[in-house]
């Protein structure tokens, strides 16, 4: 796929110059100083020969094929251009041109004529308006980045141009390889669904790396990113944040989901791993890498510091690694070695005068030991610390013993050689002990994910048909928000289950319904104008008897007609009264670039003031729905911790289920809230007490 970006015979340069300092220079000079072995065609009618290759006038003069063509000329000329490249006959262009989308109307009107000749002529994109193209197989380096990669297994796609020069310089300096390099900025055709697939199977790519800013398709780049995480890691730093639109905001979960919340939940979904800075990008990129997937969790602390092995003891706990257990026979080899006040344990202490030969034989040890399946090698620079030798030996021995091994080489000067040599040899290096953990630690996560077994999608009993006709019944009367009156139906007609109720028009109603139902009941305003009910004191708790009942049913509708006087009171419903169990919120919201979004969170200010929640993008099956609700930083409440009675966890993830079925099955549900859901003790169940969905008009 795109094979004539990456691995071209020819390559036309159109706009090429002789001139140094135009991009159209040194795009030609790129290309002749990467050891690009195609024909390479400088096109420009105004000079006969360009950086010592023949010129044409243009690519229709060309004799033979041109595979890939590259367009430099200003924005305005473009559109003709690209109706010669189609009548070449060439299917690959990248426009390195700006001036387009990201310039105004005149640039967006221009961009839609460029991608319909593109669609006519069957030609794929790259660009406008960005950097170009490096594959280093081929020492092809279509682009204007004044750096050329060692070759190396990282392929990068980046939506920024600016960025990605930045990223290539530090990499060459740091001696980062890389495969291939895409820069695609405006995106009007190639974009990151299309160069994940490029690179699926690409045998010279072990990890796709990229920067992004936005999304056209998130469903189909949920399924392509899925697929191709099931086969090699893909880390993205996704930055800015899409607006969501002016909608009016009505319920918690629109307003605690803004698009980062979207991008975050799909990562998880398709097993791609979210960095959240360049930084970390490539802590993570060169870990993937340069060493293989540990085999579990259990890692080993190798150091010659007491304090940086205690910090990287917690950052292996709190990321929820697993401090291997030395065998006994690894303390006894240790011991013929190391001095006695050495730790033989985890972390493994070979004392701050550790010579090379001290450390590494340590490394050997601890690294053959079976309980072991990687390790951390944290080294600072003190006395008779040899830091070259010692990242000689660390190198040999984990290619040895296949497992991998992530160090911590702490310190400036002293250690910057020892860095050196441990990149040149494919070990990653941190300057803290956290990053390395990080680094490892995410291995470990993605190695889990690519072994779990696909979360499948359960089916539920549902009447779609009721929740048709309410919609259409709303719509009919100009409504898009359901109170809960309707609401309830709506759940009840997806087997969640609700408390009894029934709406009174009179106090005597109220009476009677209180009596059937059974003291103490709650008393609740009904009217499609009030969506916040005990905002204006339209909802009472714990009415104990017949009396209660016909007192609050005068009271209520008389101070709800002064607090809204415009409000359609359609009564007040009765309801029966759920005394146990905890409130928990379950919503749903519309992410314009992924769909149906569906969050879980603690009732309360847990969810208003802490803002603890969590969020998948729907459908999902029950591993995610159960991950939603470990997720949140409360959770341990809901199982029961500080003597809180645990709750019905597999209740909560059931009702999530069928919160994602239905968000699924009803697009035009814009926002719902199931809030609260009162969760009872394991096996007790749980019931949504008070809903409210928007629909779209
Ligand atoms: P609103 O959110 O519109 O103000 P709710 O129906 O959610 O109104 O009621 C407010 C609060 O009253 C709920 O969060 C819950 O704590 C309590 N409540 C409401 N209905 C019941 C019920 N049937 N059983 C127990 N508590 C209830
Ligand atoms: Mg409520």
């Amino acid at each position: 796929m795109l094979q004539h970006f990456f691995s071209p015979a020819s390559v036309a340069v159109i706009g090429a110059s002789n001139q140094p300092g135009k991009i159209g220079h040194d795009i030609v000079n790129n290309m002749k100083l990467s050891g690009f072995e195609g024909a390479i065609y400088p096109i420009n009618p105004k000079a006969t020969e360009v950086l010592g290759f023949k010129a044409y006038p243009s690519v229709t003069t060309i004799e033979g094929p041109v595979d890939l063509a590259v367009i430099v000329i200003p924005a305005r000329a473009v559109l003709g251009v690209m109706e010669e490249c189609a009548e070449k006959g060439i299917d690959s262009v990248i426009i390195i041109t700006a001036g387009f989308k990201e310039a105004g109307p005149e640039g967006i009107e221009m961009e839609k004529e460029l991608g319909e000749i593109a669609r006519r002529a069957g030609i794929r994109v790259v660009g406008p308006n960005c950097l170009g193209i490096i594959s280093t197989q081929t020492g092809l380096n279509a682009s204007f980045a004044p750096v050329f990669p060692q070759r190396g297994s990282l392929a990068l796609m980046s939506q920024s141009g600016a960025l990605a020069t930045a990223i290539l310089d530090w990499s060459v300096q740091n001696g980062i390889g890389y495969s291939k390099f895409v820069s695609f900025g405006n995106g009007l055709d190639v974009g990151v669904i299309d160069l994940l697939r490029a690179w699926e199977d690409d045998p010279e790519t072990r990890v796709i790396v990229a920067y992004m800013e936005g999304l056209r398709n998130g469903p189909e780049f949920m399924r392509v990113a899925r697929e191709v995480s099931l086969k090699k890691p893909v880390i993205i730093v996704k930055s800015g944040n899409t607006q969501s639109g002016a909608r009016a905001v009505s319920s918690h979960t629109g307003s605690l989901a803004g698009s980062g919340e979207a991008y975050s939940a799909a990562f998880k979904q398709c097993g791609v791993i979210r960095a959240h800075s360049v930084e970390e990008l490539f802590d993570l990129a060169v870990a993937f890498a340069y060493q293989d997937l540990p085999r579990s969790r259990r890692v080993a602390i190798l150091t010659n510091a007491g304090g940086p092995g205690i910090m990287a003891t917690d950052a292996v706990e709190t990321a929820g690694l697993q401090l291997a257990t030395i065998s006994p026979e690894t303390v006894e080899r240790l011991r013929t070695t190391l001095p006695p006040a050495s730790n033989f344990h985890n972390p493994v202490d070979c004392l701050g005068d550790a010579d090379a030969a001290r450390y590494n034989f340590a490394t050997d040890v601890v690294l053959s030991d079976k309980n072991v399946d990687s390790a951390l090698a944290v080294l600072t620079p003190q006395t008779s610390t040899q830091p070259l030798e010692t990242a000689q030996g660390l190198a040999k021995f984990a290619a040895q013993h296949r497992k991998p091994v992530l160090a911590c080489f702490m310190g400036g000067g002293a250690m910057a050689g020892a860095i050196k040599l441990l990149g040149g040899q494919r070990v990653p290096n941190y300057a803290y002990p956290e990053r390395a953990v990080k680094a490892l630690s995410t291995m470990v996560a993605y190695r889990e994910w690519r072994e779990e077994p696909p979360d499948e999608i359960e089916p539920f009993p549902a009447d779609a048909d009721v929740v048709r006709r309410i919609f259409d019944e709303a719509r009919e009367q100009g409504r898009v928000n359901l109170g809960e009156v309707e609401a309830r139906e709506i759940l009840r007609a997806y087997r969640i289950r609700c408390p009894k109720n029934e709406v009174a028009i009179t106090a005597d109603d109220a009476a009677r319904i209180g009596d059937e139902i059974g003291y103490p009941v709650v008393m609740k305003i009904v009217s499609p104008d009030i969506l916040h009910k005990s905002d204006i004191g339209g909802v009472r708790v714990g009415i104990r008897n017949r009396q209660e009942a016909m007192d609050t049913f005068e009271l209520m509708m008389l101070r709800i007609r002064r607090y809204a006087p415009n409000a359609d009171l359609r009564g007040i419903a009765v309801q029966e009264m759920i005394q146990t169990g905890r409130e928990v919120i379950l919503g749903s919201t519309r992410d314009p670039q992924f769909g149906p979004l569906v969050m879980f969170g603690l009732g309360g200010i847990y969810v208003e003031v802490l803002k603890d929640v969590s969020f998948r993008v729907a459908p999902f099956g029950r591993r995610h729905a159960q991950q939603m609700i470990d997720e949140i930083r409360s959770a341990p409440l809901l199982r029961g911790a500080r003597g809180e009675r645990p709750c019905d966890l597999d209740a909560i993830a059931t009702t999530l289920l069928i919160l994602s079925q239905l968000v699924t099955d009803f697009p035009e549900i814009v926002e719902m809230d199931i809030n609260p859901l009162k969760v009872g003790e394991p096996g007790a169940g749980a019931m949504a007490v008070d809903a409210r969905i928007t629909i779209t008009g």
